[in-house]
């Protein structure tokens, strides 16, 4: 055995290595399976056991020791004996032909950097980094849009003085305009209240701009 031989865990949760494929100075391949025993039918969620066959998948993984590693991914079709439907099993460390964490990685490098340099570190296309950069900020947008604030204002304001009355919910946490109605769509207003946390919503007038007229929403009538 070689003198400058040691062992290295993959520390991918629920994954088995089954052996090294190739362990050259340019490269790493590793043989994978997943450890999850029964895959859930994603027709009827019934999980199975039964294993149809088994194919090759390539997944690129973070380079170790500085070499592009690809886990072999063994991944099992399986077949669902209550809908009699064949189906591939999925991994949560595996996203298509990426680990879940050279995925986020990648990401998070093209914010830092840019999505070519990002791109070039990790030897992938830069239209590939460029949709998980995509993904990503769909995520936080999501997160963002589901997550609470601490303190809604709600203001009407005149977009033009005398016209065209808006209530608008602002964040009062972050400034950020979550909605402008229409005049006083009371109900309207209440439903977006209850979903940024309804009883923890407070109403404040913002002082008038120039050249724009703004009033509390307590159903006042602007001068
Ligand atoms: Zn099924």
């Amino acid at each position: 055995m070689a003198r400058d031989v040691m062992s290295v865990r993959l520390w991918l949760p629920q994954v088995r290595v089954l052996g090294v494929v190739v362990d050259a100075p340019e490269r790493l391949a590793v043989r994978v399976a997943s450890m999850v025993g029964r895959p859930k039918c994603p027709h009827c969620g019934t999980p199975s056991r039964r294993t149809h066959d088994r194919r090759d998948n390539k997944v690129r993984d973070l380079e170790v020791s500085g070499r592009p590693t690809t886990l072999v991914w063994e991944r099992r079709r399986m077949v669902c004996e209550p809908c009699g439907r064949r189906f591939c099993e999925d991994h949560p460390a595996f996203e298509g032909r990426l680990t879940a964490r050279l995925a986020r990685r990648a990401a998070a490098d093209a914010r830092a950097m840019t999505v070519n340099a990002a791109a070039r570190r990790h030897r992938l296309g830069w239209d590939l980094v460029n949709s998980l950069v995509v993904a990503w900020a769909g995520l936080v947008g999501e997160h963002r849009r589901r997550r609470r604030c601490r303190l809604l204002l709600v203001d009407e304001t005149s977009i033009r003085k005398r016209h065209r009355y808006v209530t608008v919910l602002v964040n009062g946490d972050t400034g950020e305009v979550l909605a402008m109605v229409p005049r006083r769509q009371g109900r309207r207003v209440r439903r977006l209240q209850g979903a940024q946390g309804g009883d923890q919503s407070t109403a404040r007038p913002r002082p008038p701009r120039a050249g724009a007229a703004s009033t509390p929403s307590d159903g006042s009538q602007p001068g």
